[in-house]
């Protein structure tokens, strides 16, 4: 199916980028990237808006990677993120599609780390700086040149980094950086705050907006759950053990996912095969018949291959990965409810990925109700109404076939033939958990949260004062967390989101580690994660907001 592959191969780009990018399981370019990269290349500053997980990070990586100069060991690219995390991620993925580019060098700068090595690897010929705004402040602070080769700026989530107040921040790095640049935006959103960056600080922008249209969905029972990234593949075998499916195809993003998933189907003794954009064309047509005839019951694709799969035989339909648009999330769980059939469609949804669901449901007007994971209990009553399932036909005649084999083996073993039944169901369940305690063993519990839970947490980070005052009683805490004290508070000119920001920069921690911040007129309480909170608080030792020491302490209220 080389086909696929033209999408990235028809950009422009240098083969050494299309080649990385093919070789990290990408095969067709997301539409922010389709339309952004011609336009970077083009060198033409630009305002990209999309949602989360749109594939923003390629859209404006690829380009710039085609742009710089290897043979020039100075900056040449800055990329500003708003948590250290975020701008992790950003170096990773430059680092992934530079693969082949020999000569390329990232660094990330962020918070929380010495500052020494973090200057001396820009100066020592990184092209590409990845950097949190406050951190980068701190080294514009003590080396105001350190900028003056950058040529390529991008914002990324631009509206999250205003959210945590980086404004001031952004100011001091665009005057630092040589007025002929060409400067690039991603936001999810355009609140007047940006649009007005925007006509600062770029020149005649194109606008590349990625917007849904509004689509129908047939009846499908639609249903998704909270999980982590890395918990995937463990809450799609708990899923799989109480879904009562016939076929199931599973959607993921990368060649590599549909490999990986398939395999650990496959080692849990699922009929199940991956559907890629590498395998060949009769390969796929054999998986298709497979899956139509029942010898194969789960199928895990990508978008491209999967086109044109029409099997009446699926029932589910499982979003691994998130689609990129809503258009494409209608596509897929169109495979299931064919010929009148009833069809089911799951949706794994990670924290980052919270508002694609938000626009999947406001496009196609429906609600997706959340559902729990199974709890041991489900899984072991659907293991035991499976084995019910599987002997019933046998009752009806076995005992006139084997009756007498039975009475034999009972009178040889000199056992009750309640003991010979428990030891062949033993051996015909091979080992499979059918009890509570050891399934419970066996299924390390995956946590989840619901999203309402989430919502108000980041609601009230985002929205602090109110109503503070009045509650002066202490609220529970959540397992695992603590609060801890600042004597910093309102009258400080502190605002929940400044002390947010500094604790997700210099912290490194993620944003849904922290709970509730409360900020009070002479202090403030956070809520932190109590694993690793002695690491936590003396990373933000020397942290300093609205100019002053933070100086972090563990709470106990007695
Ligand atoms: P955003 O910045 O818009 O939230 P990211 O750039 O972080 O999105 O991408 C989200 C995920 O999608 C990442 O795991 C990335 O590797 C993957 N991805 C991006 N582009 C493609 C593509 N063309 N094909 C397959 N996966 C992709
Ligand atoms: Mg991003």
């Amino acid at each position: 199916m080389t086909q696929e592959t033209g999408g990235f191969a028809a950009l422009d780009l240098n083969p050494n980028i299309v080649a990385a990018v093919l070789a990290t399981g990408y095969e067709e370019p997301s539409a922010i990237q389709q339309q952004s990269i011609p336009i970077i290349l083009a060198g033409h500053d630009m305002i990209g808006q999309a949602q989360t997980g749109t594939g923003k990070t390629a859209a404006f990586a690829l380009p710039i990677l085609n742009k710089i100069d290897v043979s020039k060991r100075e900056p040449q690219a800055l990329i500003l993120a708003p948590t250290r995390e975020l701008a992790l991620q950003v170096a990773t993925a430059f680092e992934t599609y530079a693969k082949q580019m020999p000569g390329v060098n990232v660094v990330a700068v962020y918070g929380g780390a010495p500052m020494g090595p973090q200057l001396r690897a820009i100066r020592n010929g990184a092209q590409i700086v990845v950097a949190t705004p406050g951190r980068l402040c701190d080294h514009l602070r003590r080396d105001e040149k350190v900028l003056s080769t950058v040529q390529y700026l991008v914002l990324d989530e631009a509206d999250e980094m205003l959210k945590l107040g980086f404004m001031d921040d952004l100011e001091v790095i665009f005057k630092a950086i040589p007025e002929s640049r060409q400067t690039v935006l991603f936001s999810a959103t355009l609140p007047s705050s940006i649009r007005s960056i925007a006509e600062r600080h770029l020149r005649e922008p194109k606008h590349v907006k990625i917007q849904s249209k509004t689509q129908t969905v047939t009846a499908i029972d639609q249903a998704h759950l909270m999980v982590h990234a890395d918990q995937k593949i463990p809450a799609v075998l708990r899923l799989l053990e109480v879904e009562e499916f016939d076929a199931l195809i599973a959607f993921v993003r990368t060649k590599q996912a549909t490999l990986d998933l398939a395999s650990a189907l496959e080692a849990k003794g699922y009929k199940a095969a991956a559907l890629n954009g590498d395998i060949a064309q009769n390969q796929r047509e054999r998986v298709i018949d497979s899956l139509k005839d029942g010898r194969l019951d789960i199928v895990v694709a990508t978008d491209v291959a999967a086109r044109g799969l029409d099997v009446p035989r699926i029932t589910h339909v499982f979003n691994v990965d998130m689609p990129y648009d809503p258009e494409s999330y209608v596509h897929r769980i169109g495979r299931t409810g064919r010929a009148g059939r009833e069809g089911r469609a799951l949706l794994l949804v990670t924290p980052r990925e919270r508002r694609m669901l938000q626009v999947i449901e406001r496009v196609t007007g429906q609600k997706v109700a959340e559902a729990r994971l199974p709890n041991a209990q489900a899984v072991l009553d659907a293991r035991i109404k499976k084995l019910t399932n599987s002997l019933a036909p046998l009752v009806a005649d076995a005992e006139a076939s084997h009756g007498d084999l039975l009475d034999r083996l009972t009178e040889a073993l000199g056992c009750s033939p309640r003991a010979l039944a428990s030891a062949l169901l033993r051996k015909a369940t091979n080992g499979q958990a059918l009890d509570l305690a050891s399934v419970e063993r066996e299924q390390p519990l995956v946590p989840t949260y619901t999203p309402r839970e989430r919502g108000e947490r980041t609601e009230r980070a985002e929205r602090p004062d109110r109503g503070d005052r009045e509650r002066r009683a202490p609220m529970p805490l959540a397992e695992g967390r603590v609060r801890c004290r600042t004597a910093l508070g309102a009258r400080d000119g502190i605002a929940a989101k400044n002390l947010l920001g500094a604790i997700l920069n210099e912290g490194g921690l993620a944003r849904d580690a922290i709970g509730r911040i409360q900020v009070r007129d002479s202090f403030s309480l956070i809520e932190l994660p109590e694993e690793g909170l002695e690491r936590l608080l003396s990373k933000l030792k020397d942290t300093r907001v609205a100019g002053k020491q933070l100086k972090l302490r563990r709470y106990r209220e007695d």
